[in-house]
């Protein structure tokens, strides 16, 4: 044994020849893991790739914030998030039963992951999408089906078809698409599935439509919500998902007890009781997306229509030298590349000015 001597440090480094990958599972072991956006910590970027919102948070959350600071981090946060809950359920004409809330929408997605697949089991989820989605499954060991989109980013609802699927995930808008299925579409597809579908509606405060109405015919449509993209809170992890009251009862005995902080719940409810402010910081954000989308189309881009917070820009420039000179121009982008698809650029909708700098500096470059 390597035990510390005297002065408490170790004579040799600790095990350095000791293969301890082997204590993994080999699924977990060979895993990647998810490789989120770049996330630079200081500097002077225009960080247009994670799809954060431009605008802070609405006034009332700082407030609700300070409040919690005094008076409640002593004790636990409530396990069930009752508050919270009540709120989200009143905006959505739901039951509070069938909220449940989560850190950040991902660990929503998790809790549903882990509820439903098993090791070895087949889930099904669009690509290009999320790409969580597939490390979610890894982690499971499961198996994925994953559906192409179209060039023009039509699935073929037929496709998701397959014989024991026990979860498919839709992220509804897409990224990096932008685009979104129609809620009879969802609806169909829903009712073609013999597993829950999640529809993931992490953009879904920037689309024209969503789906939960659905939820009232079909059981087993599970809807998710983030407060990271429409109401600017990424830097306090916090998301839900609405569902069967029956859904949710299973779902809350798999997620960790305290899976959300006081001071996220908080700032949750705040944000979602100042809807005035929402909008207000919505419109402006689709407004700017119309002027990014068509200046990046007047620079010869091909670009999607978006119901999201961003706009997926392909053709034109080549999409990874792009991306290089506009960060070396301290301009961040999200440089996406999936299997079989062209690569392209997910930009995501920031200030005016922002966005006026960024068209500024593809007209410069060489
Ligand atoms: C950003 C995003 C999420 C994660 O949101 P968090 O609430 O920050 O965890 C989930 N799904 C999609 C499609 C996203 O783009």
């Amino acid at each position: 044994m390597n035990t510390p001597n005297e002065s408490g440090t170790r004579d040799r480094p600790a095990g350095v020849d000791v293969d301890v990958d082997r204590y993994f599972p080999p699924h977990v072991a060979r895993m990647e893991g998810y490789v989120p956006g770049e996330q630079p910590q200081g500097g002077t970027f225009i960080k247009l790739n994670t799809n954060e919102n431009p605008y802070p948070p609405s006034p009332r959350v700082k407030a609700a914030l300070i409040e919690t600071v005094n008076d409640r981090l002593r004790l636990y946060p409530d396990p069930i998030a009752r508050e919270f809950r009540k709120t989200a359920a009143a905006l959505l004409g739901l039951e509070p039963d069938m909220i449940l809330a989560g850190n950040g929408s991902d660990d929503v997605l998790t809790i549903i992951t882990r509820a439903f697949v098993g090791r070895g089991d087949l889930a099904a989820y669009p690509t290009p999408s999320y790409l969580l989605y597939s490390t979610l499954l890894e982690l499971q060991d499961a198996r994925a089906h994953v559906v192409p989109f179209s060039a023009d980013w039509k699935l073929k609802l037929d496709d998701f078809q397959r014989p024991g699927l026990k979860l498919v995930y839709l992220a509804n808008p897409n990224s990096p698409s932008g685009t979104a299925l129609a809620p009879a579409e969802v609806a169909e597809l829903a009712e073609s599935l013999d597993c829950p579908l999640v529809v993931d509606e992490a953009y879904g405060d920037f689309a024209a439509e969503n789906c939960v109405s659905l939820l009232k015919d079909h059981p087993n449509v599970i809807v998710t919500r983030s407060f990271s993209k429409g109401y600017s809170l990424a830097g306090v992890r916090l998301g839900y998902l609405a569902a069967d009251p029956r859904i949710v009862a299973q779902l809350n005995k798999v997620k960790d007890s305290y899976n959300c902080d006081a001071l996220a719940l908080a700032a949750g409810k705040a944000a979602l009781e100042d809807q005035d402010y929402l909008a207000e910081t919505r419109a402006r954000i689709v407004a700017t997306r119309a002027r990014l989308a068509s200046g990046m189309r007047s620079l010869g881009f091909d670009v999607t229509d978006s119901q999201a917070n961003f706009v997926w820009a392909a053709g034109g420039r080549p999409a990874v030298e792009t991306f290089q000179q506009l960060k070396e121009r301290n301009v961040l982008v999200r440089l996406m590349r999936y299997e079989g698809f062209p690569a392209g650029l997910r930009i995501s909708v920031g200030t005016d000015a922002e966005i006026d700098r960024l068209l500024e500096v593809l007209r410069g470059l060489p």
